[in-house]
């Protein structure tokens, strides 16, 4: 056995193969091992952050499959995000940590796939050896560039805000998709729950088929302003929906604790409160439960667009032009001329957001229901 060149995705080094009973890897005693599977064509996806944007790099998954049915991938990201990965089918989803960047650059990769602009993944994809580069990269004197010609565009359309808010037709999974030379079909968000996860979740938002479950985001997330839509426009929702019939839940998540619970306290709002500090994967679970789900442009969206729950979205600052719903969810914008405009305060009363009407919502959630029931 040439240890240089051994290749199975079981061998550990550091301590027996639970494959060969805790003994000696088995072609190392000159046996066949019916566990063996190769390393092959191995893939490292570079994308740390945001988390919305790391789901939805998942639809370079499927694509990636088909190319390489046999094909090895590695997903660098952010602690934070990894949860998001798990049983998505990825080889190896490695926090991005020094231990993790080392181990990288060693390894001779077949493609390498960086869609983050930060100077560390850009440095890596750069570095790393790679017979194939997608994405950004630095050059030598340190600035972004595009990895390959198909990445082009996509480099462009940060650089171009006519392209960008007023040109560009495609969602960001198929920008995605072309950049890394791979096709698209639509290809969905992969993200699979396990059967301890959905029954937690059944046990958070019990089934109903006479009352559809609605859940109402309220969170907003802190890079932009124009995300959030006012909380007395969610509240007189939440009543015109039980008046209909349905069962408003509301969300959150830990950063809106206060806000949450002083809406939940003051008794006006009918509804769900399941409550606003679960981890990333009992949310999945409860949002896997939802018929339809109001939210803003943030990573609740992005995890029901995942899960193919009808959505509602409500965009102010940023742009609905690379999303992309498959048919399942609309995006709701003011004509307001200031919008998109991508800024963390807003110099006005956030309009783009307040002005969305409670009727427009409302009437969007049920063209939801109707279509699907
Ligand atoms: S500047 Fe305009 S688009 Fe931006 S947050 Fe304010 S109202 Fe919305």
């Amino acid at each position: 056995m040439d240890l240089k060149n051994i290749d199975c995705r079981h061998f550990k080094g550091d301590k027996p193969c639970r494959f060969s009973q805790n003994k000696m890897c088995l072609p190392f005693q000159n046996q066949d091992c019916p566990a063996f599977e190769p390393i092959e064509k191995m893939t490292l996806i570079i994308k740390l952050g945001a988390l919305g944007d790391v789901l939805r790099t998942t639809t370079l998954l499927p694509a990636l499959k088909k190319n390489d049915p046999h094909g090895s991938i590695v997903w660098l990201t952010s602690p934070a995000a990894v949860p998001l990965l798990e049983n998505s089918g990825v080889y190896k989803v490695l926090p991005w940590n020094l231990d993790s960047v080392l181990w990288a650059e060693n390894v001779q990769w077949n493609r390498v796939i960086s869609l983050d602009k930060e100077e560390g993944p850009t440095t890596l994809a750069s570095r790393a050896r790679a017979s194939r580069r997608y994405g950004f990269g630095r050059n030598k004197h340190g600035l972004l560039i595009p990895l390959s010609r198909a990445s082009e565009y996509l480099f462009l359309l940060g650089i171009d805000d006519q392209e960008k808010f007023r040109i560009n037709k495609k969602t960001y999974p198929h920008l995605i998709a072309e950049a890394c030379d791979l096709e698209w079909g639509p290809n969905p968000y992969v993200l699979n729950l396990s059967e301890k996860e959905i029954n937690w979740g059944n046990s958070i938002i019990p089934n109903s088929k006479e009352h559809p479950h609605i859940g109402l985001n309220v969170g907003s997330g802190e890079a932009f302003a124009g995300k959030k839509w006012p909380m007395e426009n969610f509240v007189k929702l939440a009543q015109q929906l039980t008046n209909e019939g349905f069962v408003p839940v509301f969300l959150g998540g830990a950063k809106e604790k206060d806000l949450y619970e002083k809406l939940k306290n003051e008794g006006k709002a009918p509804g769900l409160f399941p409550g606003c500090e679960f981890s990333l994967r009992e949310f999945m679970a409860i949002v896997s439960k939802l018929k339809a789900m109001v939210a803003g442009d943030t990573l609740a969206m992005h995890i029901g667009i995942a899960l193919g729950v009808w959505q509602v979205t409500l965009f102010g600052s940023t742009t609905e032009r690379e999303i992309e719903f498959y048919g399942k969810g609309e995006a709701l914008v003011e004509n307001i001329p200031c919008a998109p405009c991508y800024k963390r305060v807003c110099p006005t009363k956030e309009e783009c957001m307040s002005k969305i009407s409670v009727e427009r919502v409302f009437e969007a959630i049920k063209r939801g229901l109707n279509n699907r029931w």
